[in-house]
């Protein structure tokens, strides 16, 4: 094995490591060994089976060019359910382990980690893309003119904002508000997939299309996944649009009103009735 592969690993065994995962076994199957489903007479290699391979494999100048994947490399397993008292601590616990982090090119011109904030009990978890420049100065989620909006959708709802949970898919901010990259986002989402597992929130809303490929680990098209209730690590989820779109499009409010209310269904929610007085 050639050094930088082997010192890939080590950093993919030590990341395996902070995630509570220690334990590695050796798989039914040698890595040497044939993949099960080939005969072993095929998975010889005859000079004919070589030049096909040859011809499909890249070459150094031509990169291996392969689907981004929206997952991270490694599934985080769920953790046991904690009692409500306990909640907080395990959050700070996460907070912890992420330290001062460096683990994917955003910590480079990130001010403030961004971690999430809010109810550690909350019944209803929202998850944005990643931090904009009000978030990354203050490190909070959900802070500037997006965060004004959510906390109105919040209000309608029937709730208010320190009952519910907010996060973001990254927890550093990508330079001029890009879409993170599927490395980013899989480094970072490990941290929030602990989240999740710590809150249980009984439904999550994914704020736009980002949230939505990250936390249902494929990319589809935010119209295909809207009005229907999807699961994610034994939560419901609704997408919805994300809250700076609304500010581009407010002609989507309607829209993005009617996903809320679906989660709202499922929570028993009621909209507060209209002051009249
Ligand atoms: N946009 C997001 O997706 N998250 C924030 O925290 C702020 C803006």
């Amino acid at each position: 094995m050639d050094t930088e592969s082997r010192q890939q690993i080590i950093t993919l065994l030590e990341f395996c490591r902070e995630l509570g995962h220690t334990d590695f076994y050796r798989g039914k199957n040698d890595l040497n060994d044939p993949p099960p489903s080939l005969p072993l007479a095929f998975a010889e290699e005859t000079p004919a089976a070589q030049a096909v391979q040859e011809a499909q494999e890249p070459t150094l100048d031509m990169p291996r060019k392969s689907a981004p994947i929206y997952q991270p490399a490694i599934e985080i397993m769920p953790t046991p359910a904690l009692l409500p008292a306990q909640k907080a601590a395990a959050l700070l616990a996460i907070r912890e382990d992420i330290g001062d982090c460096t683990r994917c090119p955003l910590c480079e011109t990130r001010n403030k980690i961004v971690f999430g904030d809010g109810d550690p009990n909350a019944a209803l978890m929202f998850v944005g893309e990643g931090p904009g420049a009000d978030e990354d100065a203050q490190g909070l989620p959900f802070v500037g003119r997006g965060g004004q909006l959510l906390n109105n959708m919040i209000t309608a709802m029937g709730l208010r904002r320190d009952q519910v949970y907010i996060a973001n898919i990254v927890k550093c901010r990508p330079p001029q508000n890009r879409v993170p990259e599927p490395r980013e986002a899989n480094t970072c989402t490990p941290f929030l997939f602990r989240q999740i597992d710590v809150i249980r929130p009984r439904m999550l809303v994914a704020l736009g299309a980002t949230a939505a490929t990250y936390l249902l680990g494929a990319k589809t098209s935010l119209s295909s996944l809207r009005g229907r209730i999807h699961d994610c690590r034994g939560s419901k989820l609704v997408v919805t649009y994300h809250p700076a779109y609304l500010l581009r499009d407010p002609r989507q409010k309607g829209e993005a009103w009617k996903d809320l209310q679906l989660a709202m269904q499922f929570l028993g929610l009621e909209a507060p009735k209209k002051d009249r007085s």
